[in-house]
């Protein structure tokens, strides 16, 4: 964990005081994961809610649309933000998930610890506004250099799903829309991986070979989160059963989606 007091020289400090929204340490676990949760109200809405004794919920941070950061909790001790609930039984698993509502939960992330709650080896960071709005530019950049403070602190390496995973990840049930599909995840992997040269190389090297590339659309964006190689191809247009898609030809595969339906890209 990290050698400071783990609370970020930029964001402004709200400890709660309640001492029954968070806990101090970590009860012996370490953060493996950061958390991106969509808040659903306003920025100032987040410290009275967790400094609420009736609550019992809290986050480390908030990250509001003007790229304002607040802290609450020190990331060296354990907020209650995506807390599960372990249940033993019988059978190869063990055990079983259960959110705070009491409904049993299937959740994707592959980190949990079985009978350990989650709370304690995560950090989690709200975001103002609400899961159908798109982020705000400063609200964007600022999660992304809260990103990289926490990675300086804790030495985590993120990876979507793996150390950079949304509340959904732990609560399929009561929490499928937090953070939501306007989260830019892709985006945050890109930039966090020093992805702004990766980028131009691949642009500059598109156009070496003819090919213009807007890598700002659904095709290439995809391309390039899967490593996908160089496109050999502009888009083109092509029909199956009377649907209109787009496709392009990459080195390692053709990727194509259907049009209009952008946010579903597939390749061959
Ligand atoms: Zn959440």
């Amino acid at each position: 964990m990290p050698a400071s007091d783990g609370w970020c020289p930029f964001a402004t400090a709200r400890p709660i005081t309640d001492s029954g929204n968070f806990e101090t340490g970590r009860s012996g676990q370490q953060a493996k994961a950061v958390v991106l949760h969509i808040g659903e109200g306003p920025l100032s809405a987040f410290f009275p809610t967790f400094n609420n004794p009736a609550r019992k919920a809290s986050a480390h941070f908030t990250v509001g649309k003007q790229g304002e950061i607040e802290q609450y909790v020190s990331i060296n001790d354990t907020a209650y933000a995506n807390g599960l609930r372990w249940e033993s039984a019988a059978g190869a698993a063990g055990g079983i998930w259960r959110n705070p509502r009491g409904v049993q939960v299937t959740p994707a992330w592959k980190g949990l610890i079985n009978g350990v709650n989650p709370n304690y080896y995560t950090i989690s960071i709200e975001h103002e506004g609400f899961f159908g709005e798109p982020w705000t530019e400063p609200m964007y950049l600022a999660n992304l250099k809260l990103l990289q403070w926490i990675r300086d602190q804790t030495g985590l390496t993120y990876a979507r799903g793996d150390a950079l995973i949304g509340h959904n990840d732990f609560d399929n049930v009561d929490r499928p829309n937090c953070p939501g599909p306007n989260a830019p995840f892709d985006r945050m992997i890109v930039d966090l991986s020093g992805g702004d040269a990766r980028r131009a190389a691949l642009i500059a090297g598109a156009n070496k070979i003819g090919v213009p590339l807007n890598d700002q659309s659904a095709l290439a964006k995809f391309a390039l989160q899967n490593r996908l190689g160089v496109p050999l191809t502009d888009e083109f247009q092509f029909n199956v059963n009377d649907a209109a898609y787009l496709g392009q030809v990459w080195s390692q595969a053709v990727v194509y989606v259907k049009v209009g339906d952008w946010g579903n890209v597939w390749r061959t």
